[in-house]
């Protein structure tokens, strides 16, 4: 998928957020099950995320922070510069181990055709491999990054308060945990658990662990242009650019201040798109009060030629190419399933 490989190619190590982008990415490619992310200091100080993924040999995670291991210097280099461009499909461990202590801890899981009875820890200094060694562990691969940028000064200062570092963190797990119903995802912050999906339930029990059940609860199904479960009825979706919509959103008196609880997935990635948050809203038209903002979970199906991800791929920012369309069909989505409800 070009779209993908766009994003994939664009993205940089830029805070905290990104490595924990980068290696979320990783154990849900690693067909993970479970994944935890915990994070010190907004992320500054240490990012650790565990999963029980297929793990790794000792041959493999070598393999994969020594590869591209000639461009590391020039990397920071670039980085020191401010160029910022740092591209790294393939790349994201090798990246993030150039600029951190990076200690990654793995076994392979049984099930795959290799010695899975030991495991190994190999630590990564700013791009040297210190260590590597046997070690007891469990099934699955567990990353630790510390003291992100301590060999970068300028990037190290870009850094704001752990706040605002832990909300990007926060923005990015959870666009995974409620994207990932089947995985169980937590999220621990300074040593207290943001939240934690069951990896059990549907979408719903997925808002629920990351919203709360009062918003769970008071969610709206949406489900336009798919053929009904085994009926031949689709949901009211007008012709446009989008194949389906499909999600979650929240009644009209449940509502927050901000628009940032609107999260859209296009063909299953989480993206930012301020049409699909102005639709959502003028869906509910007079019934939301001023300055409130719903609560939505949204995935639509897009044929890849009608949408544009690479504006800013670190923002992940898209742009559709008939926007008026999106509006129009994700506006009707929306207002129909209300109406279906009585609302
Ligand atoms: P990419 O994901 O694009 O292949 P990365 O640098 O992110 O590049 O990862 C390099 C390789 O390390 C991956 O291809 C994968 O083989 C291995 N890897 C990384 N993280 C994990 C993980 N959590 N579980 C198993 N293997 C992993
Ligand atoms: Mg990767």
């Amino acid at each position: 998928d070009a779209t993908v490989e766009r994003i994939a190619a664009g993205e940089v190590v830029e805070r905290p957020s990104s490595v924990v982008k980068e290696l979320v990415e990783n154990s849900l490619d690693a067909d993970a099950t479970r994944v935890d992310v915990t994070v010190e200091r907004g992320g500054k100080d240490g990012v650790t995320v565990a999963d029980d993924g297929i793990g790794m040999t000792e041959a493999e995670v070598t393999r994969a922070v020594e590869e591209h291991t000639t461009s590391k210097i020039r990397d920071i280099d670039d980085l020191e510069s401010g160029v910022g461009t740092l591209g790294f499909r393939g790349e994201a461990l090798h990246a993030v181990g150039a600029v951190s202590r990076l200690t990654i801890t793995t076994r392979p899981r049984s099930d795959r055709d290799v010695d899975s009875h030991r495991g190994t820890k190999l630590t990564v200094e700013g791009g040297e491999v210190t260590s590597v060694e046997p070690v007891g562990c469990p099934e699955g691969t567990t990353i630790e990054v510390d003291d992100l940028f301590f060999n970068v000064p300028a990037r190290r200062k870009y850094l704001k308060q752990d706040g605002t570092e832990f909300a990007h963190v926060n923005t990015v797990v959870t666009s995974y945990a409620l994207a990932n119903p089947s995985i169980a995802v937590s999220l621990t912050h300074d040593g207290r658990e943001t939240f934690a999906t069951t990896g059990q339930g549907d979408r719903r029990a997925a808002v629920m662990a990351v919203y709360g059940r009062d918003v769970a609860e008071s969610m709206v199904e949406v489900s336009a242009g798919y053929e009904a479960d085994g009926g031949d009825e689709d949901g009211t979706l007008p012709d446009g650019p989008l194949d389906g919509v499909s999600g979650l959103v929240s009644h009209p008196e449940t509502t927050r201040s901000t628009r940032e609880y609107c999260s859209t997935y296009v063909n299953g990635r989480y993206v930012t798109a301020s049409a699909v948050r102005d639709a959502v809203v003028s869906a509910y038209g007079h019934q939301l009060a001023p300055d409130r903002f719903p609560f939505a979970v949204l995935f639509l199906d897009v044929p890849a030629g009608d949408v544009d991800v690479n504006v800013h791929p670190r923002k992940l920012e898209v742009r559709f190419a008939d926007e008026e369309g999106v509006r129009e069909q994700i506006e009707t989505a929306v207002e129909s399933a209300l109406l279906d409800e009585g609302l």
